[in-house]
């Protein structure tokens, strides 16, 4: 196995053997790792810190939810490659790794073809447990909060079993996702393979879609322009949001981590905001003239959310290290450097 945790920042020369690094030195017995979803947002900062380490990328997509223009500066690495693939088909592939992000992850996006999110995440899951299960891989799952539905615990740990409504719009991505863990704990206990399962709190950062519907992505590009910024509901719900490059680093580490963690493993950033105090918050770091307008709650929107993140601690030694202001102003600076006429919107529910 390779060089955990070692963070190659250039690499000079790129074999499946090895690769010689910055400093000169020759890094051996790198991993072929597949990223599915890895054009997305969070995939393809994951795609990039692989690339980074050495590793044998491959990523692959659908782009449903995202472009080519999110990884294209890996094109051009001997060690990174792109598949445009739909996971719910097979796919056959030799890899030491699977990191599962595939899944539309904003609700407007997963709501818009209900039963195809749902076919993503058991039959594409099927599949790719399928290949790890073939190729002896080990396999990562980018599980959900939404697992815990509209929570009566506060916060929530990985031992709290949820509160979904297994009829609602937000069923297709909530019970996929339960669907999802369950698959991967089958196989792990029938064919002792090696999973992990990470239950990703709200995260937000640089390269979000500007029209993927979320709420970071939704008041920022409002507050750019001097729209309007839309509260559902009253705007006392809360989510707990976690920037980018903390999440990558937690996803690292329990890829990393040894055998019997196998997760679920809650990863996010515990502190707690209204939705009214971050559309405060973005008004004010950039300094917009933007008004608060109120619009209907969606269906199903829950009251709260905020991780317990103890089992990260223990297991992981991982914690948050940006906290909301500072992931705010380095998104909304990267917000103003992107072409917003280039992006095309997924699916009209923006
Ligand atoms: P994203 O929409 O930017 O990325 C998802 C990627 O998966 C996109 O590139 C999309 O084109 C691709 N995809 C969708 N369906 C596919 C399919 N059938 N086959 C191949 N590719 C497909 O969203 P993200 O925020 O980067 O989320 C990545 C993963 O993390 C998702 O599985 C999501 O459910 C999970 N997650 C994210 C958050 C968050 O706050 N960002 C929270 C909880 C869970
Ligand atoms: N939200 C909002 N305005 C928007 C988009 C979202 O007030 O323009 C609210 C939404 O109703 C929810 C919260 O922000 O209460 C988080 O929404 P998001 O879609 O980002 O994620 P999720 O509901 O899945 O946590």
């Amino acid at each position: 196995m390779s060089n955990y945790g070692q963070v190659l920042n250039k690499l000079d020369v790129w074999s499946p053997h090895g690769a010689l690094v910055g400093d000169g030195r020759f890094v051996s017995q790198v991993k072929r790792i597949v990223v599915t979803g890895g054009a997305g947002f969070l995939g393809s900062h994951l795609c990039e810190r692989l690339v980074g380490e050495g590793h044998d990328v491959i990523c692959v997509d659908n782009f449903f939810t995202s472009q080519k223009s999110n990884v294209a500066h890996l094109l051009g690495q001997a060690n990174f490659e792109l598949i445009r693939h739909d996971i719910v088909h097979p796919l056959w592939l030799e890899v030491d790794e699977i990191y599962n992000l595939a899944c539309p992850a904003s609700p407007g996006h997963y709501q818009y073809n209900p039963v195809k999110t749902m076919k993503t995440s058991v039959i594409g899951v099927i599949n790719l447990l399928g290949m790890a299960k073939r190729c002896n891989a080990k396999v990562f799952q980018a599980s959900t909060s939404e697992v815990y539905g509209d929570p009566e615990v506060h916060p929530q740990p990985e031992s709290y079993r949820g509160s979904v409504n297994p009829i609602g719009v937000r069923a297709c991505y909530d019970e996929g996702k339960r669907a999802a863990e369950t698959l991967f704990m089958d196989y792990y206990r029938m064919h002792k393979m090696k999973i992990r399962i990470c239950r990703i709190f709200n995260t937000y950062g640089p390269r979000m879609h500007p029209f993927d519907g979320r709420v970071v992505s939704n008041f920022i590009r409002q507050a750019l322009a001097g729209d309007d910024i839309t509260i559902f509901g009253d705007g006392l719900q809360t989510r707990s949001f976690c920037y980018r490059d903390d999440l990558v680093e937690g996803f690292i580490r329990l890829m990393n981590a040894p055998d019997e963690v196998t997760g679920p493993i809650n990863i996010g950033n515990p502190g707690e905001y209204t939705i009214k105090q971050l559309a405060e918050m973005v008004i004010e770091v950039k300094g917009s003239p933007s008004k608060l307008v109120y619009e209907q709650l969606p269906a199903d929107d829950k009251t709260r959310g905020q991780p317990d993140i103890s089992l990260a601690k223990k297991h992981l030694d991982w914690g948050p290290a940006v906290q909301l202001r500072e992931g705010l102003q380095k998104t909304i600076d990267w917000f103003k450097t992107i072409d917003i006429d280039q992006y095309r919107p997924p699916t009209p529910n923006y």
